[in-house]
């Protein structure tokens, strides 16, 4: 099938590789010139394991191109996938503004029968009330000129293409069966269990999806507190706990605190949503302040050691998870604020996040090498478990002023470093 993706980041990308790899033909809309250029020329535009490959694969079989012109690329199209931002506002509800224009753009361009597919996340009644609402307002018939679905994306930054090739399920919500089906097509071939759905249930699916898991790791880490406290390894604990089919041993790994371009967000959004509707969400409230709290941890406990003042800091991790390069509300963000409030002196690294980094921080030290970080630290800070952090010993520890290594994600393997602290463990 010819697909049409308006937003090449991180979804929009991996949607375009992901159908390639099973012989459907995209082109990516972005509003971004140089993102477009790099994609042409085979150069992928964010760091994700196995994207570049699959994009330079696509691209020598003339499956994927990337273009400003969204009006060329819908002509001949016949499925439309939005995968543009969907931020909070200022005051944590969702913010419409990119969906909103990417789909008047769509509106006015739309010349014969498309199925506009939503697969950012929106807060249920979105697809309808913007997208819809949009591609009516502009004269175009449902189910005449065009189809409306919403297939939310679960993919995991850092295992993209991996996710999308081969997800959980694949949920497709469509206002008419017509479009429905087109989209049940286009998927065929992918060994998932397809839930279909309307569409404000797959919006919401994707919601409690998210909030299930953020809660699920705040939960381990509020458990991590406290074993701290009393002696136990919360993560022999977790070992244990996860072993009931019940619960399964995916997302307790108690640590600093989630962030990422998503479940921060999406817990606001849905937190809003409700008392929007006239329900106060306590649970999703009490997640957010709790990992708030937690984000906020590492600089506290290396207070409770020594005066920050003039130290210099070492921080390992910049993104907020491994195998990416995205630091969207990365925990080291809160870690390297807290830092430079109090004085520090800071020194970072990490594999693939610098550049995006330096964006938030210029003003800090950026170190070649994990190594090259620790020179003269009084203290080091581990803030994402990079495997390249995994292979460090103690002698690589052995350039620090003072050996104080805190853990905020369980990275250095015990028998290679002998002393560090975990920040709940
Ligand atoms: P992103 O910021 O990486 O990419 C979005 C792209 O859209 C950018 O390249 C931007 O230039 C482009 N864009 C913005 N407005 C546009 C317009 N009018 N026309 C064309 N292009 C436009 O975003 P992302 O991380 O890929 O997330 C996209 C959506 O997918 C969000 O709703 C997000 O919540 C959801 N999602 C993200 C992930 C993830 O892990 N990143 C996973 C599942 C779902």
């Amino acid at each position: 099938m010819d697909i049409c993706i308006v937003g090449a980041g991180y979804v929009g990308l991996s949607t375009a590789v992901g159908f390639a790899e099973h012989g459907h033909r995209s082109v990516c809309v972005d509003i971004n010139q140089k993102r477009i250029e790099d994609i042409n020329s085979g150069v992928c535009p964010i760091f994700e394991p196995g994207v570049e490959e699959a994009l330079r694969r696509s691209i020598s079989k003339e499956l994927l191109k990337a273009t400003l012109d969204l009006k060329g690329a819908l002509e001949t199209s016949e499925v439309v996938f939005i995968t543009v931002p969907t931020p909070c506002d200022d005051s944590g509800k969702m913010d419409t503004k990119f969906i909103d224009k990417a789909s008047k753009d769509i509106a006015k361009y739309i010349s014969s029968y498309k199925v506009v597919v939503v697969k950012s996340t929106v807060i249920p009644g979105t697809t309808e009330s913007v997208v819809m609402k949009n591609l009516e307002a502009a004269g175009k018939k449902h189910g005449v000129d065009f189809g409306l679905c919403m297939n939310p994306e679960f993919l995991r930054e850092g295992h993209a293409l991996e996710d999308f090739l081969k997800p959980d399920r694949i949920v497709i919500g469509s206002a008419d069966i017509r479009a429905g089906d087109v989209l049940e097509k286009l998927y065929e071939g992918f060994n998932a269990p397809m839930l279909r759905t309307d569409i404000k249930t797959a919006e919401m699916i994707k919601y409690a999806s998210n909030s299930f898991l953020a809660t699920k790791i705040t939960f381990a880490n509020e458990i991590g507190n406290i074993c701290k406290l009393l002696g136990i390894d919360v993560y022999k604990v977790m070992g244990g706990v996860g072993m009931d089919k019940r619960i399964n041993p995916h997302f307790l790994r108690a640590g600093c605190g989630f962030g990422g371009s998503c479940f921060p967000k999406d817990v606001s959004a849905l937190l809003n949503k409700g008392r929007e509707a006239g329900h106060e969400p306590r649970l999703l409230d009490t997640v957010l302040k709790v990992n708030a709290d937690q984000r906020k941890l590492m600089v506290r406990h290396l207070r409770s050691k020594m005066d920050l003042k003039g130290k210099r800091i070492a921080v390992l991790g910049l993104a907020f998870n491994p195998d990416t390069d995205d630091v969207r509300e990365s925990a080291a963000i809160d870690t390297v604020q807290g830092l430079i409030e109090h004085g520090a002196d800071v020194s970072v690294y990490d594999p693939k996040a610098m550049d995006n980094f330096r964006k938030l921080f210029p003003g800090i030290t950026y170190a070649k090498s994990a190594k090259d970080a620790l020179k003269g630290a009084d203290a080091c800070i581990i803030a994402t478990d990079w495997d390249e952090f995994k292979k460090l010993e103690s002698k690589d520890f052995d350039s620090m002023k003072n050996k104080v290594i805190l853990e905020g994600r369980k990275t250095l393997d015990k028998s290679k470093v002998k002393s560090f602290e975990g920040v709940c463990w």
